[in-house]
């Protein structure tokens, strides 16, 4: 339509948006489906958090508040990066947005001109091309495999530079693979990035508090402390405090950058909602220990879909350190047929088919930039988590 902006035909909609769609339409149809599509946890928000989000509306804390945040809650922010992550940011070095998903899009608006380059790992979580697309610059894919259980290599991030590129997206543990670095593994990309000063280096810590074993989240700036002065930490609280609906994203970065972001949002959004904030002051100040419990239980239910995944014929699924999320291959069963004569000829056919046929959602891995693969979020019940990877075994096993 010619009244559109032409840069929306750069972007498109979320491919996982979509697969929840089509699951929800399935059942009002009545048919019993599952969906492992979202990526959100099944859990709720502690009871400590909610309370103080009525107190705050109770106390009247309901007006606007300063662009980056209340102090309060910038002050929780600094005091979480010194203490989990052995960061210092003052805190007029961090702005809270609404959602993790803002703070990108701030970053993206007050640093782009068209052309900028932005190197993205593939996979990659569905929002980062779009994003960096609506704000004029050019996404620059890396390949990984599953090989390297989907993390970047030294050699490869080297390869990708270019005079162009601005931003490094980092994302450990990643959506859509779970892959989450060792120190040592991220220490030799950041060696990487020591010998090319003009690249700035956005890290999506968003899972930081889900990695399973003895595995230890780092972040760049904290295994590089040379790349302080270049790099944006962001995080949130919509995965480990289970508070996606809040709508509530930080970040801590070099000061001028951070300035920028907020004049960004203060011609958007202003500050992100008041009650929303103080809630998050008690998410960050407040007891910690449901976080030990829940990533417990992620662990518990990862094992089980690794496990049962690997004994679907013609699945590989590697078993990832972090996140909620896995990201087998169906590889081996490109070119085979359903019992319907359908011939799965992508892995978007394998999506459609397994949701036609056994009524279990999961999103096409194309859709996160790197297939024949597919996601599943096992933020859900053990016992649906059994039940699909049985329908999932099923399936494979009819396909010929
Ligand atoms: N980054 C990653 C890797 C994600 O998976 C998500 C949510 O799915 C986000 C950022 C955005 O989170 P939110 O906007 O809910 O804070």
């Amino acid at each position: 339509m010619a009244f559109l902006a032409d840069i929306l035909s750069r972007v498109q909609p979320s491919a996982t948006i979509a697969v929840s769609q089509k699951a929800r339409e399935l059942k009002a149809q009545g048919r019993d489906v599952i969906s492992l599509g979202a990526g959100e946890p099944d859990f709720d928000t502690p009871d400590n958090i909610k309370k103080a989000a009525k107190d705050a509306i109770d106390r009247g804390e309901t007006k606007y508040t300063p662009v980056a945040g209340i102090i309060e809650l910038r002050e929780a922010i600094a005091a979480k990066f010194e203490r989990e992550n052995g960061l210092t940011y003052s805190s007029n070095q961090i702005i809270v947005g609404t959602g993790g998903k803002q703070i990108l899009f701030n970053a993206f608006m007050a640093t782009l001109n068209p052309g900028d380059e932005v190197i993205i790992p593939r996979p990659y979580w569905v929002s980062y091309p779009d994003m960096v697309l609506l704000c004029q610059g050019e996404p620059r894919f890396v390949e990984t495999t599953l090989d390297t259980e989907f993390k970047l290599t030294a050699e490869a991030l080297e390869a990708a530079i270019t005079p162009k590129t601005k931003w490094f997206i980092f994302n450990s543990p990643s959506n859509p693979s779970g892959a989450a670095y060792s120190r040592d593994e991220l220490k030799a990309l950041t060696d990487v990035l020591l010998r090319h000063p003009h690249v700035w280096i956005l890290t999506d810590d968003m899972y930081e508090h889900l990695v399973y074993g003895d595995f230890e989240f780092c972040t760049p700036a904290q295994v590089e402390p040379e790349l302080y002065d270049r790099t944006l930490t962001m995080n949130g609280l919509s995965k480990a405090y289970a508070m996606t609906g809040w709508r509530l994203g930080y970040a801590g970065g070099p000061l001028e950058l951070i300035n920028a972001m907020n004049l960004v949002q203060g011609q958007q959004t202003s500050g992100t909602s008041s009650i929303t904030q103080w809630a998050a002051v008690e998410a960050l100040n407040g007891p910690q220990d449901f976080i030990a419990i829940r990533r417990k239980a992620f662990e518990e239910r990862r094992d089980l879909v690794v496990s049962m995944l690997n004994q679907a014929s013609g699945i590989e699924c590697p078993k990832p350190d972090g996140a909620f999320y896995v990201f087998p291959s169906c590889e081996q069963l490109i070119g085979k047929s359903t019992s319907s004569g359908k011939v799965i000829e992508t892995d978007e056919d394998f999506v459609t088919a397994l949701l036609e046929e056994e009524g279990v959602a999961v999103v096409h891995g194309s859709a996160f930039g790197l297939g024949p693969n597919f996601r599943i979020s096992y933020a859900e019940s053990i016992e649906q988590l059994t039940e699909s990877c049985q329908r999932i075994q099923r399936f494979c096993a009819t396909l010929k």
